[in-house]
């Protein structure tokens, strides 16, 4: 298979932590003998000194014609005084609205190695946490009409919560398809009790169910999955919601995993062109200084291969790697616990990681 990524690189650790999974991307191609070609792409605090705007049109154009965007992040606090248009984190919106984008989706996965970061109770844990989140990314109350008015002397904000049926559908489908390449369960999570945009959510979800007769699904309120989340999370596969909901959820589903380093992304539209990035920034405290943990970049480059470029073997053989490597008890300096296992740097991370590829 020959494929084209765009490389964003980034600031803070950005380059320290892409350059890992560039490693590991290499090394999957030279093993499974396919072609990956890579192609710069400036964007955030670096395109700002470098051209004056965080994302030029034709970096962005670069993104769209690849296969699929690795990411890994931008800002930083010397681009805290440039006007808001111009911050770097609008590079990133520009990139997300661009490429079409319209589905977040993150893993919330606890590496058994790495349980005890875990704020959540051993025997729930044990149970294992293995699921993912699909969460619609560009409709709902974050972007409806909001106003402030005065009504009898006082200020009233509104803020509109809509979703139209070819919005609930083409994000369903993304719920749909990314359970078929799991453990086939969706769980469609919404407020259907309360709200008529869940309910007009419901009932798609229901429709698209019959063209997918190999994924079960099942319907949760937002309310008793957020309970859910901490009480057996072993019981998801995928979870499919809507902007906020997913918002709020997939910070709670983060927190239970230990660390943000370790946690991958995609973002999917239209196209099997996927932005795929580590759901931390860019970490400026530790920039330079090869302490950043490259995992969550590696694990993203290994979602490209299994959401983009449907290569789930080789997905497979990265996941095997980062997990061989925590079992020989390698861990860099956000996932060491001072006691157990050998502390090691961004860089020789990458080297274990590599070794355990084959
Ligand atoms: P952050 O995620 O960069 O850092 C939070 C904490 O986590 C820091 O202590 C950092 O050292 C640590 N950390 C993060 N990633 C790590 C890794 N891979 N390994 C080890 N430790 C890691 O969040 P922040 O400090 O709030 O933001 C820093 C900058 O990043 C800001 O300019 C912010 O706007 C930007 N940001 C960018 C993105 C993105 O590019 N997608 C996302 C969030 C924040």
């Amino acid at each position: 298979m020959k494929r084209n990524i765009a490389v964003i690189r980034g600031d803070g650790i950005g380059p320290e932590i892409v350059n890992q999974a560039l490693r590991v991307l290499d090394r999957v191609a030279r093993l499974y003998g396919h072609e990956f070609t890579y192609t710069d792409v400036d964007m955030g605090g670096c395109a700002i000194d470098k051209w004056g705007d965080p994302l030029p049109e034709e970096m962005l154009q670069r993104c769209v014609s690849s296969d699929s965007v690795l990411l890994g992040a931008v800002g930083g606090p010397r681009w805290n005084e440039v006007p808001g248009p111009m911050r770097p984190e609008k590079g990133l919106l520009r990139l997300r609205a661009g490429m079409g984008v319209y589905s977040n989706n993150r893993p919330a996965k606890i590496w058994p190695q790495l349980a005890a970061a875990s704020p959540l109770k051993p025997e729930i844990v044990d149970k294992g946490i293995d699921f993912l989140i699909v969460r619609e990314l560009i409709g709902g109350i974050y972007f409806g009409n909001h106003d402030t008015v005065t009504e009898n002397g006082e200020k009233v904000a509104i803020d509109t919560l809509r979703y139209s049926e070819s919005e609930i559908r083409r994000i369903g489908r993304i719920g749909f398809e990314t359970a078929r390449k799991r453990r086939r369960q969706l769980c469609s999570v919404e407020k259907s009790n309360v709200l008529d945009s869940s309910r007009l959510w419901k009932k798609i979800m229901h429709e698209l169910a019959e063209e997918y007769p190999d994924v079960t699904l099942s319907d949760m309120l937002v309310d008793n999955c957020a309970m859910q989340i901490v009480k057996d999370p072993s019981q998801f596969d995928v979870i499919v919601t809507e902007n906020m909901f997913g918002d709020i959820l997939s910070d709670e589903a983060s927190m239970i995993t230990g660390s943000i380093g370790m946690i991958p992304s995609s973002s999917l539209g239209q196209t099997t062109c996927g932005l795929y990035e580590p759901i931390h920034g860019s970490a400026p405290d530790i920039a330079g200084k090869d302490i950043a943990n490259p995992i969550g970049t590696i694990l993203s480059a290994a979602m490209m291969l299994r959401y983009s470029f449907d290569l789930p073997k080789e997905a497979d053989a990265v996941e095997a790697a980062v997990s061989a490597t925590l079992d020989a008890g390698w861990r860099t300096a956000d996932i060491y616990d001072g006691e157990n296992g050998k502390k090691t740097g961004c860089a020789e991370m990458g080297d274990r990681i590599l070794e355990n590829l084959g």
